[in-house]
């Protein structure tokens, strides 16, 4: 991908970890930010709407779209497949406006492949307690399912020293205000500022 000069923000994390709610948070509060909305084979949920909430592709039409190239990363979790469409990403990112992506683990791992310079921000329950009650209240899955999207939580949290951020999502507000300040901290950062080395002495 070409260089560019909107940041590329990448929230990612485990299961549970809360990182839909800090998503739409943060957008709220910061109406510059522009959501890449993903592409996904799983059915919508009551209240999703098309373009809004995912683009709901079946199986086959994503598999298209991968095989065209038009994905950034994508991942199979949970038996449905999920993916960043790169082109409005592109486009956006080039148009100077900063991207989020909320994705799982794998994809964030391929977008720091093709993208080094995006910023990578781990999500994490403050405890595995809180992270066990929450997948718990979402409801409807059976004991054992939630044990293995406890373990598979588990396994996942080695991946944060792939990361360049993490934040432990005990309170949304003051979580919400951690990635504000690192969105400001990396905005300022010398290495985004090429500019001004260029000319005088
Ligand atoms: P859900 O089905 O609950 O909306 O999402 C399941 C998981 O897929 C969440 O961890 C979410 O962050 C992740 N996800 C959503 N969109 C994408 C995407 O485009 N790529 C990847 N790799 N994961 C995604």
């Amino acid at each position: 991908m070409e260089e560019s000069h909107g940041l590329l923000i990448v929230l990612s994390g485990p299961s549970g970890a809360g990182k839909g709610t800090l998503c739409s948070e943060l957008l709220r509060q910061s109406p510059d930010l522009v959501y890449s909305v993903s592409a996904t084979s799983r059915a919508p949920r009551p209240g999703e709407l098309e373009g809004v909430h995912y683009y709901f592709r079946t199986r086959e039409a994503f598999q298209g779209m991968l095989e065209q190239g038009e994905l950034l990363e994508w991942a199979e979790f949970c038996g449905n497949y999920y993916g960043t469409p790169r082109f409005a990403v592109e486009q956006w990112l080039r148009a100077g406006k900063d991207v989020i992506l909320e994705i799982e683990i794998q994809g964030a791992l391929q977008v720091k492949k093709r993208f080094p310079q995006g910023v990578f921000i781990f999500i994490v329950p403050p405890s595995l307690d809180v992270l066990s009650e929450r997948i718990h209240k979402r409801g409807t899955e059976p004991e054992e399912v939630i044990q293995k999207r406890l373990s598979t939580a588990v396994r996942e949290l080695a991946y944060v020293s792939e990361y360049d951020y993490v934040v432990i999502n005990d309170e949304v507000p003051l979580a919400v205000d951690k990635i504000k300040s690192i969105l400001t901290a990396e905005k300022c950062h010398v290495k985004r500022k090429p500019f001004l080395f260029k000319g005088g002495s």
